[in-house]
């Protein structure tokens, strides 16, 4: 192979489409039960996380307004293919 190959990036942020603010990342809220172990010290040590299926939300960082509930959308939103 001598074709030149050429990488083309994307020269465009992702924008929130509620308030139009450039953004790299997504705030997810999961709703579910958290485990801890309580030792004699009063420390808490977490355990495990144990989702319950009801709330998965992916919020804009900046103006925190609801984009997405489905993790392979907001990953293609971030990718910017969806
Ligand atoms: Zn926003």
């Amino acid at each position: 192979m001598t074709d030149k190959e050429q990488v083309v990036k994307r020269l465009v942020g992702i924008h929130c489409p509620k308030c139009n603010a450039e953004i790299s990342c997504l705030r997810n809220y999961v709703s579910g039960e958290n485990y801890y172990i309580l030792d004699e010290g009063g420390g808490y040590e977490e355990q495990e996380f144990q989702s319950d299926g009801t709330t998965n939300d992916y919020e804009c960082p900046e103006c925190s307004e609801l984009l997405f509930t489905e993790g392979d959308k907001a990953e293609k939103f971030l990718k910017g293919v969806g």
